[in-house]
C-alpha cells in the first residue's frame, strides 16, 4: 500500500496525528484537544511508521521578494532561534529571560514581508504559526497580506472565526483572552509589539513559554521594556539608511504654532483627553493657524490632519472646509466603508484632508500622502512616530513629506530621522536635537555648523537666535528657554545607534568607522574614529564563538523554521 490518499491534502491542516496502533479504528476524522485525527479508512497498520513530516509539502514561495536588510533580519531571527533550540534551555516562569527576539523596524522597512517569510518558513516544514494582533483592522490587514502571499491560514476574531484547523493562524488576542483559547504552535509573532503589556496578552504569552516569540514593532518602547517577548533586538536598518536608499521619503518640518498646555493634567502617561480636547477647542488661535497652515500651504497636497477627539476633529474640519478644503473625519466609529471610501478620496485627489482621531496612526497605507497636520500634542513619543510614520511611503514624484506641527510634538519628541534604538529593559529617553525655527516659513530644522539661512525660504538666521533642544524632558519649552551650547551634528547621533548595533551584533570597532566613512566621508569618520577607539567594555566574540555562529548559520537549513 502506498501513501495513504487520504493524507495528500493534509498539509493545509493544523496538525495530523499519526496514530500507532495495531488495532483498527473508527472511519473518518475527528478533533481531539484541538488535534485533527485522520482515521484510516480501513486499517492504521500501514501508517504505523508514517511520519508527518516525510510527506512532500506543497512549496510555497513568497510572492514579494525580500530586501537584503529584510533578509539579513530573517536570517538574524532564525539564528537566534536555532541557538535558543540548540541550547536546551527551557523556560519556566515569565520571570526568566524569554525565549524570543525583537524586530525593530521603521514603518514602511516591510515588516510584514519580513514575518511572512518567517512564517512561510515555519509553514514549509510543516509547523505552526500563530500571529497574535489586537483589534479587528490589523487581523484584517494581516489575513489580506498572508492570502497575498499564498498562506493558507485560519482566524480567530469574535464572529468571524473561520478555518482553526489550519497551521497558521491569525488571532484578534482578545478573543483569544475571552474565550481562553492558546493552541500549540511552534512560533508566535506580536506585530505592533509594542501594545502587548496587557493583561490579555500577559495572559496568553503565559501559555507559550518554550514556543519561541517574535515580536515586530516601529517603535518598540515600553517603559517596562520588552523583555516579555525575548531578550534579544534585531534592528537591520536606521531609518535614514532607508531614506538614502530610497525606500522611504524624509520630511521637511515647520512649527507654525506652540499650543500652551500648562494645566493639562497627565492621565496613564499622556494628556488627559477630555481636558485636552476642551483646551484645543477653545484655542482659537490653533484653529486659526490649521486654517491659515493649509490655505496657503498644503493647497494641492493630500493631507492628514490628527485631532484629540471627535469634538476638536468636526470643529477642526470646520474651520478647514471654510477656508475652502474638501474634508472628511474618520474616527473609531466611522464604518469601514465610509472610511475606505475617504481614504480613497484622499488617494485620488478627490479630497484634501482627512480629520483623524486616535485611528489611522498603525496600518493605514497612503502612498501620495504629501502632509501631516498635527493638532494633537502627545506625550506619546511611540504615537508621534506612528503618525509622522504615515507620511514617509514612497509614490511617484514624491521627494519627501511636509509635516506642519502645530501640537509642540516636535519639540517635545523630535524628528522620525532621530530614531531611537528600543531598549529590551525599559524606556531609552530620546536623542536631543538641537533645532532652529525659522521666524519667517517656520521651518524646524537643525541647526548645523556653516548654515546661516533657512534651507526651505532662505530668510537669514539671526545669530542671536537660540537653538532649542528637542526631547522628552524639556517638552514645553517656550521662545526664551535655556540656551543650548553644544550643537549636535547628525553623524553623532548616528554613531551613538552604530554602536549600539555593533556591540548587539558582536561587530569590531572598525565596522562603526566603515559605516560613518560610507554615509559622511572620511574627514568625519576619522573625527568618529577617535572618540570610538577610546570605548571601554567593548565585546569581543572569541574563536569558539565565532565557530558557534557559523555551525548555526549552517545547520539553519535544519531548525524548525
Ligand atoms: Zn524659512
Amino acid at each position: 500500500m502506498g501513501q495513504p490518499s487520504f493524507l495528500c491534502d493534509t498539509n493545509q491542516l493544523r496538525h495530523v496525528a499519526v496514530v500507532k496502533s495495531e488495532t483498527p479504528l473508527p472511519l473518518g476524522v475527528g478533533y481531539y484537544r484541538r488535534f485533527l485525527f485522520c482515521f484510516p479508512l480501513q486499517n492504521l497498520t500501514p501508517l504505523l511508521d508514517c511520519q508527518y513530516n516525510s510527506y512532500t509539502l506543497r512549496s510555497h514561495t513568497l510572492q514579494t521578494k525580500l530586501r537584503p536588510y529584510q533578509l539579513e533580519a530573517v536570517t538574524e531571527i532564525r539564528m537566534h532561534a536555532a541557538q535558543w533550540a540548540a541550547s536546551g534551555k527551557v523556560v519556566e516562569s515569565t520571570d526568566e529571560p524569554q525565549k524570543g527576539c525583537v524586530l525593530q523596524m521603521p514603518t514602511g522597512a516591510g515588516k510584514t514581508a519580513t514575518f511572512c517569510d518567517l512564517i512561510m518558513g515555519a509553514y514549509n516544514k510543516g509547523k505552526c504559526a500563530i500571529m497574535a494582533v489586537r483589534g479587528k483592522e490589523l487581523v484584517h490587514q494581516a489575513s489580506e497580506r498572508l492570502t497575498r502571499e499564498g498562506v493558507p491560514h485560519g482566524i480567530y476574531q469574535g464572529a468571524k472565526t473561520k478555518d482553526t484547523h489550519h497551521r497558521v493562524l491569525v488571532c484578534s488576542i482578545d478573543t483569544m483572552a475571552r474565550r481562553g483559547i492558546a493552541p500549540e504552535s511552534d512560533l508566535i509573532v506580536l506585530d505592533e509589539c509594542h501594545l502587548t503589556h496587557s493583561a490579555s496578552y500577559k495572559w496568553f504569552l503565559s501559555n507559550y513559554l518554550n514556543t519561541y516569540k517574535l515580536g515586530v514593532s516601529a517603535t518598540p518602547h515600553h517603559k517596562d521594556g520588552m523583555g516579555h517577548i525575548g531578550n534579544k533586538l534585531i534592528y537591520p536598518i536606521t531609518i535614514n539608511e532607508l531614506i538614502h536608499q530610497g525606500f522611504l521619503c524624509g520630511a521637511r518640518y515647520f512649527t507654525p504654532y506652540i499650543p500652551d498646555l500648562k494645566g493639562v493634567k497627565k492621565t496613564k502617561g499622556d494628556y488627559n483627553a477630555k481636558e485636552l480636547s476642551t483646551k484645543s477647542i477653545k484655542d482659537e488661535d490653533l484653529t486659526a493657524s490649521a486654517a491659515k497652515v493649509w490655505d496657503k500651504n498644503l493647497r494641492g497636497i493630500s493631507t492628514l490632519a490628527y485631532a484629540v477627539s471627535v469634538e476638536h476633529a468636526e470643529h477642526l474640519a470646520r474651520s478647514l472646509a471654510d477656508a475652502g478644503a474638501r474634508v472628511s473625519t474618520i474616527t473609531a466609529k466611522t464604518p469601514d466603508a465610509e472610511r475606505a471610501s475617504c481614504l480613497d478620496g484622499l488617494q485620488s485627489g478627490g479630497l484634501d484632508v482627512i480629520v483623524s482621531v486616535g485611528v489611522l496612526t498603525t496600518g493605514v497605507d497612503i502612498p501620495s500622502l504629501g502632509a501631516i497636520l498635527c493638532c494633537r500634542p502627545t506625550e506619546s513619543y511611540n504615537l508621534w512616530i506612528q503618525i509622522l510614520g504615515r507620511g514617509t511611503r514612497p509614490f511617484n514624484g514624491k521627494s519627501n513629506f511636509v509635516v506642519y506641527d502645530l501640537s509642540g510634538n516636535l519639540l517635545r519628541h523630535g524628528p522620525i530621522e532621530a530614531e531611537i534604538i528600543a531598549d529590551m529593559e525599559g524606556m531609552t529617553e530620546p536623542p536631543k536635537v538641537k533645532i532652529i525655527i525659522c521666524e519667517e516659513c517656520f521651518a524646524t530644522f537643525e541647526r548645523l555648523p556653516g548654515v546661516d539661512c533657512c534651507p526651505s525660504c532662505g530668510h537669514d538666521i539671526p545669530a542671536a537666535q537660540k537653538a532649542r533642544e528637542t526631547g522628552k524632558r524639556i517638552h514645553g519649552l517656550t521662545a526664551n528657554d535655556e540656551v543650548v551650547e553644544h550643537v549636535v551634528e547628525p553623524w553623532e547621533l548616528e554613531m551613538g545607534q552604530l554602536i549600539k548595533m555593533a556591540k548587539d551584533r558582536g561587530y569590531k570597532k572598525g565596522w562603526i568607522r566603515y559605516r560613518i566613512q560610507e554615509q559622511h566621508g572620511e574627514e568625519v569618520a576619522n573625527k568618529a574614529w577617535h572618540r570610538i577607539k577610546v570605548l571601554r567594555k567593548w565585546p569581543v566574540k572569541t574563536k569558539k564563538q565565532q565557530e558557534d555562529q557559523a555551525h548555526f548559520t549552517n545547520s539553519l537549513s535544519n531548525s524548525f523554521w
